[in-house]
């Protein structure tokens, strides 16, 4: 491990100085010409809103992603740790799959052991985190990262999208670059919603479900697609673009809900037979931390689809101190926003440890999951950004429970679901 204190590293990816091409000492440590390179690129996004110039590869370089150049899975799960709160296994399990995923494409020579794509799946409740995990790890990379809907495609022939334009998305994203798109990650949101209905047998054709997924089928495992650029339907006079999915990492994800009865009826037939002291206590309350390909099949993913996403992960449920740690720890957190915002304005902003748990014991209350930390925080705070940048004399204002409390019951959120 290259935790040696005497070594000199870099403080933000961990790269050793005989890996970095620059070490830059500051007064705390030092930063990689990569770091500096990525710390650009985020803040022309962040305060400039500007697109990433560095998809495309400048000449003469290697085409590998920058953040990914020396980083291991526990460097890479250290960027996660900055953005995404608690999910652990789930950011363990992808920081492996993202590791591995690099290292096969830079496998020089195809011999007899070819390492296979290692697609991801993702399980757990809407507001998780599972599309903020894709997303971060796209910015860490930074690949080209769409995503997309499975809702919104079809079987080939119907009314709806074909599942060639989740790669229009992706070429979109990187200004038709193909040759960045074919290393990008493409994020398919609501997989679940395309599993077949097992009360819905084929009798009928089932246009959305079955039909989808066997056309997702050669994509995931890679392959080259006829693309058309602005995505939609593919047309006769609409030029086509050939893109690879070979190196596309394609992450899935969705809630599946009522997976949890599969897995405890397969939980259930298992221990039978098992001397009573080798029971594992099975915690009721969150059972997707067992699952496994075989209920995702039963959930009604074809087999050949569930072969194609092989490292499955899932996301736990968003208790009250998770949702707490949301609104203030990520390096881009609610209150760190709000803060800025203020800032702007000259106005100190302070949120009381008191205020926070109210709006975290709010989110949980509402069954809104974090999505609902940022409806109830611009339901507490529209008043003050609007009357405060008119009065020039306060420079600091402090919410407190009671604040909150008042602020969330006045706002149509809070009269909705009874805030008091
Ligand atoms: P989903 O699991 O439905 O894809 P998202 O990743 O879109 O959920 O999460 C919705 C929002 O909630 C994100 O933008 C993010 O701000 C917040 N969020 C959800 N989970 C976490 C988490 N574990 N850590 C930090 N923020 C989170």
């Amino acid at each position: 491990m290259r935790k040696n204190k005497q070594s000199y590293h870099c403080s933000f990816c961990g790269k050793d100085k005989s890996e970095a091409m620059l070490l830059i000492a500051g007064i705390e440590g030092h930063i990689c010409e990569t770091c500096v390179e990525q710390a650009n690129q985020i803040i022309q996004e962040e305060l400039y809103g500007q697109k990433p110039q560095t998809h495309k590869p400048a000449a003469g370089k290697q085409k590998q992603a920058p953040g990914f150049a020396h980083a291991k899975p526990q460097d890479i799960k250290a960027y996660l740790d900055q953005y995404v709160i608690g999910q652990d296994e789930a950011k363990k399990v992808l920081s492996v799959a993202v590791y591995n995923h690099y290292k096969r494409l830079s496998q020089l020579h195809k011999d007899d052991v070819e390492i296979e794509k290692s697609n991801i799946l993702f399980v757990g409740q809407t507001g998780t985190g599972k599309t903020l995990l894709a997303k971060t790890i796209a910015k860490f990379l930074n690949v080209p990262f769409a995503i997309v809907d499975a809702t919104v495609f079809t079987e080939a022939g119907y009314v709806g999208e074909d599942v060639e334009s989740i790669l229009s998305r992706l070429l979109q994203v990187c200004n038709y670059d193909v040759a960045a798109a074919e290393r990008g990650i493409v994020y398919i949101d609501e997989l679940d919603k395309i599993a077949r209905k097992a009360d819905n047998p084929s009798i009928t054709r089932d246009v959305s479900g079955e039909g989808v997924q066997q056309a997702l089928l050669k994509m995931l495992e890679g392959t080259d697609v006829n693309v058309p650029p602005q995505g939609g339907r593919k047309h006769p006079e609409q030029k086509l673009v050939k893109v690879n999915t070979e190196n596309i990492l394609f992450i899935c994800g969705g809630a599946f809900e009522g997976i949890d009865k599969i897995i405890a009826r397969r939980l259930n037939s298992q221990v039978i037979g098992f001397k009573s002291d080798d029971f594992i206590r099975v915690d009721h309350d969150n059972m997707l931390q067992y699952i496994n390909h075989q209920d995702v099949k039963h959930y009604g993913l074809i087999p050949e689809l569930v072969g194609r996403l092989p490292v499955l992960a899932y996301l736990n449920p968003l208790d009250l101190s998770t949702l707490r740690r949301i609104l203030v720890e990520p390096k881009n957190s609610l209150i760190r926003q709000y803060q800025r915002l203020f800032e702007i304005e000259g106005i100190q902003l302070q949120f009381t440890p008191e205020a926070i748990d109210f709006i975290a014991e709010k989110a949980l209350e509402f069954s809104l999951g974090a999505r609902g930390l940022r409806s109830i925080c611009e339901a507490i705070m529209t008043d003050a950004m609007f009357e405060l940048p008119s009065q020039k004399d306060i420079r600091r204002l402090d919410i407190t429970r009671e604040y909150a409390a008042e602020q969330l019951l006045r706002s149509n959120i809070g009269r909705l679901r009874g805030a008091a």
